[in-house]
């Protein structure tokens, strides 16, 4: 199950699509991010943490892996790992208490984190084009494929 392939030519755009995905969430998710650098990843989930309330800074978290926020009593993580070498790493920084709780992770090269990452209720895909960016996003699991009814 997929929903339509959609034109986002701005990045005010960018953050209201993904704070309208935020507001169709409900408990727990674990969201891969999938495009090339600077299509929009980070953006993407600037706009879904600030869907959910946050308001302070989001940063990419290219070097530490991963960045906590903590909004409204719920977790959510944010990772990137671009970086990573090995998917070992992954061990070192715990990855599995991560997703042991109900917690919302969003996860940028998700493919660098295989097979240590748990799989994807979501998959967003995001690509440059030439008016902006193309995004589609992907349910993966009976609970995204819920998330994806709401949100529509
Ligand atoms: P990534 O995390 O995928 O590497 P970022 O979100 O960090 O990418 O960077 C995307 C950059 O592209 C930002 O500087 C943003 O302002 C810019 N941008 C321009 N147009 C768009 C758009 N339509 N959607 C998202 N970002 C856009
Ligand atoms: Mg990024």
């Amino acid at each position: 199950m997929s929903n339509m392939n959609l034109i986002i030519k701005k990045e005010e755009e960018m953050l209201a699509y993904a704070a309208s995905l935020a507001h169709a969430l409900e408990g727990s998710a674990i969201i891969y991010l999938y495009g090339p650098l600077g299509a929009g990843k980070t953006t993407f989930t600037r706009g879904f943490l600030r869907g959910l309330g946050y308001q302070g800074k989001v940063k990419s978290p290219t070097y530490t892996l991963v960045e906590p926020y903590h909004v409204h009593g719920k977790m959510i993580y944010h990772f990137d790992l671009y970086r990573l070498i090995d998917a070992e790493e992954l061990e070192h920084i715990g990855i599995r208490e991560y997703f042991k709780f109900d917690t919302i992770c969003l996860i940028e090269w998700p493919d660098k984190g295989f097979p240590l990452l748990p799989a994807a209720d979501l998959a967003c895909y995001i690509a440059f084009t030439v008016d902006g960016r193309e995004i589609r996003v992907e349910a993966l699991t009976i609970q995204g494929q819920e998330i994806v009814k709401r949100w529509k």
